[in-house]
């Protein structure tokens, strides 16, 4: 790290024996990386590029993409860590997997060494950027033609073909089980997908940019952390970390990322972790729960906080309805939310009671005086890192401004 100019300044001082005698105690002294960090001060960030150094960018559901490099023990190591998080699930190496994640690049148009890769671990990689009726009915013959044993992806993906498949009456062949990863889990979710692809859920989490850093055992007790590969910190305010058990950042520091490191990154999501160990007898930490993302959160007039998740559970799950077949939740204002959707043909999507349930369910949320408006759409355009966003905040959050 003496090489890299960002960490300079803060590794003098630390010497090489004072890491090996208190390693956490070392890694607290360092400054969390924020994703602005990366934005504004790459090159100051990364060491020489050796072989088989990619440039990447995320594509995450923020509005703010940002580029960053992989090497290819960074890369080795996410492939370990997927396949270890695959194991606990029970899923055997060459095992069907089919992937419903928002890739940019078209399946039939992956590079041709991708598509050996998949072929070989018998992967199909589907993109869920346009969930239109065509695609969904398509990947539903994909996913009936063999047995799946893994079906992996983000939850509303899974949400939004189930609705697909109900509302057309297709039947959808269960997976041996289910993977979930890109977006908070809530318990409902879980529960909902189990039910409607009959095959037991198991909850990852990580980013574009770490990689996966934790992921469940049979036993759903919360999130094993990769420890070979990555170290997780949930943190305060000021930096260092809560207690087990109490809510805070989650920071994550990739153990293999040579040509640019991530040093206690922001996840951009908060989280706990564990207070008992799991009880599969496996030592790895645990991450109980992750709360949600915390970058786009929307701002209360009181000065609170409350996750886009909470949204999404409204409309995605408790007002969801086959009339709408997209949505999305923008804070236009401390005291403003505006409600947009596409309605299904023919259709003028929900209806004067699902209005007024939403209104209301969105008020407890962010306070009586908040005004809910809906807004029906021909389409709904994805951010500019290519995902769908489902609820974006138009005010500052985090810093009040008054
Ligand atoms: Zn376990």
């Amino acid at each position: 790290m003496t090489r890299i100019p960002y960490y300079i300044d803060c590794m003098s001082g630390l010497s090489l024996n004072a890491i090996r005698d208190d390693p956490l105690g070392s890694l607290a002294r360092f400054p969390i990386l924020e994703r602005e960090d990366v934005r504004d001060r790459l090159d100051d960030l990364v060491c020489e590029m050796g072989r088989g150094t990619i440039k990447d960018h995320t594509s995450g559901s923020t509005n703010m993409p940002v580029d960053f490099y992989r090497d290819k023990h960074s890369v080795s190591a996410s492939l370990a860590t997927t396949q270890l998080g695959l194991d606990w699930a029970g899923v055997e190496r060459g095992e069907r997997r089919v992937l419903l994640w928002g890739t940019p690049v078209d399946p039939n148009e992956r590079p041709f060494l991708n598509r050996v890769v998949d072929s070989l671990h018998d992967r199909v990689v589907l993109d869920t950027n346009l969930l239109n009726d065509e695609r969904m009915y398509k990947y539903i013959e994909i996913i009936n033609a063999r047995p799946v044993v893994s079906l992996e992806g983000y939850p509303a993906a899974f949400d939004q073909l189930a609705r697909y498949a109900r509302r057309e009456g297709l039947a959808i062949t269960p997976p041996r089980v289910i993977v979930t990863a890109g977006f908070t889990l809530f318990d409902h979710m879980r529960t909902q997908i189990t039910e409607d692809f009959g095959a037991p859920v198991f909850d990852h989490y990580g980013n574009r940019e770490v990689g996966r850093v934790s992921g469940e055992c049979d036993r759903h007790e919360g999130m094993h952390v990769f420890g070979e590969t990555t170290i997780v910190e949930v943190v305060g305010e000021d930096g260092r970390p809560v207690p087990d058990g109490e809510i805070g950042d989650i920071v994550a520091t990739h153990l293999w990322s040579y040509t640019m490191p991530f040093t206690r990154y922001r996840m951009g999501d908060r989280g706990e972790m564990g207070t008992e160990p799991c009880s599969c007898g496996r030592v790895y930490p645990l991450l109980a729960r992750v709360h949600g993302r915390s970058g786009e959160s929307f701002l209360r007039e009181d000065g609170a906080l409350v996750i886009p998740d909470v949204f999404l559970h409204i409309l995605g799950w408790e007002f969801s309805t086959p009339e709408v077949r997209k949505f999305q939740i923008v804070q236009e204002d401390v005291d403003r939310i505006r409600v947009r959707f596409v309605p299904e043909p023919g259709s003028d999507g929900y209806s004067p009671e699902e209005r007024e349930g939403i209104t209301a369910s969105v008020r407890e949320q962010m306070g009586s005086p908040c005004e809910v408006d809906f807004v029906a759409e021909d389409d709904i355009e994805p951010a500019p890192s290519g995902k769908y966003v489902f609820a974006a905040s138009k005010v500052a959050a985090g810093t009040p401004h008054w």
